[in-house]
């Protein structure tokens, strides 16, 4: 093994796939944004299109090019449009765009009439979120998106907004944006237009909001086997999904030191005791937060070891306590599915004060992927 190496567990993916389509009708949208949450994008949507998954969704329209390079034909949606994208690519490759403005609808027609392509478009609504999507000025967009289908110019194949509160099932907030959706889809309907696609749901409304799931669910982090929120929506364990990534390391050093030894960047710790310590050869550069504390550390020989003092750019350390036999070079689990007794994925949130989505997605290119295709 080399320094630090993420072990993804694609029968976990495809597992994770199955999970939704048993729970739901309507058609999986499989989330591979930013690298597949850290995952690597073309592994997990190759593992996600054999599973079932009906279509694929990316933020970034590059993101949508890569998968079709790689020789993708499943639908995909791109929703992520600023202005100045390669839309021409876009519409060479068939890759469903969303709108939310008129300056992009404008943009993408210009690419259209070079590339001779009827655009496939996904209208976004603003319902709540503040972020895409179309607002107050939505009949605007809806009378020029209407004189274009009618003279047969673009296709609108959807029209979809995204939860601000999905993960707080119980929130009054959800029923409304769904009610504003509705709304607009008959707007859209008295003009004439139908779209075939509806879709609102993400991994959290498509665990808890069974009238939220429309056409399409969008699976992200359900994808990877983590819960979109432990405390409100479950565990992934007690939803049964199987988190995918499992971080390794090297020891790249081990040590005894005397009681009173400090330990990293401002010294923020000192030992009380004798102690080893263990060098991990990951550090902020890799996505491991600099915050994290020492609710979070590696299993290591059958043991939990706490993190101790700050992680730094490479490296953090760990107390591994006198008796330890561990050696340098030794093996060790940063976060893995818990199974072994490792530190989870949503252990390490918690440590960091941040959600599972940002430890996963966050950990960087230095650290290499490899995929394992059989449950060990
Ligand atoms: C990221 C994203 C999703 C997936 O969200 P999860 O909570 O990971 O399921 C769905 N829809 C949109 C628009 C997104 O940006």
């Amino acid at each position: 093994m080399s320094r630090a190496v993420a072990e993804i567990d694609i029968n976990a993916i495809k597992s994770n796939l199955d999970l939704i389509k048993n729970k739901t009708k309507s058609q999986i949208l499989a989330v591979v944004k930013a690298n597949a949450y850290g995952h690597g994008l073309i592994p997990v949507a190759k593992a996600a299109v054999e599973s079932g998954a009906d279509w694929l969704g990316t933020a970034l329209l590059e993101e949508a090019i890569e998968l079709r390079k790689s020789g993708i034909s499943t639908p995909i949606i791109a929703w992520l449009t600023p202005l100045g994208e390669d839309f021409r690519s876009a519409l060479e490759l068939n890759i469903d765009l969303s709108i939310s403005s008129l300056e992009v609808l404008d943009e993408i027609m210009l690419a259209s009439n070079l590339v001779n392509k009827v655009p496939r478009l996904h209208i976004e609504i603003d319902t709540g979120m503040s972020r895409g999507g179309v607002r107050d000025d939505w009949e605007k967009l809806f009378i020029q998106v209407g004189k274009l289908v009618k003279s047969n110019k673009i296709n609108v194949v959807g029209i979809w907004t995204h939860f601000a509160r999905a993960d707080e099932p119980e929130e009054q907030m959800n029923a409304t944006q769904l009610s504003q959706l509705n709304d607009r889809v008959s707007e859209l309907e008295k003009r004439g237009i139908k779209p075939e696609f509806i879709h609102i749901a993400n991994s959290a409304a498509a665990l808890t909001n069974k009238p939220s799931h429309k056409s399409i669910v969008r699976w992200g982090i359900g994808l990877y086997g983590l819960s979109p929120d432990v405390n409100s929506v479950g565990s992934s364990k007690s939803l049964g999904l199987k988190p995918a990534m499992k971080l390794k390391a090297k020891l790249n050093l081990v040590k005894q030191v005397k009681a009173g030894a400090t330990v990293g960047y401002g010294a923020t710790v000192v030992t009380m005791k004798d102690t080893k310590l263990g060098v991990v050869a990951l550090g902020y550069a890799d996505g491991i937060p600099r915050n994290a504390n020492s609710d979070a550390g590696v299993f290591v020989a059958g043991k939990r070891a706490a993190i101790i003092g700050r992680v730094s750019m490479d490296q953090f350390v760990v107390d591994l306590g006198l008796d330890s036999l561990v050696k340098t070079g030794d093996e060790v689990i940063v976060f893995g599915d818990g199974s072994a007794g490792e530190y989870t994925i949503d252990e390490w949130a918690k440590a960091c004060g941040t959600i599972n989505y940002e430890i996963v997605t966050r950990i960087g290119p230095r650290v290499p992927r490899i995929y394992t295709y059989e449950r060990t």
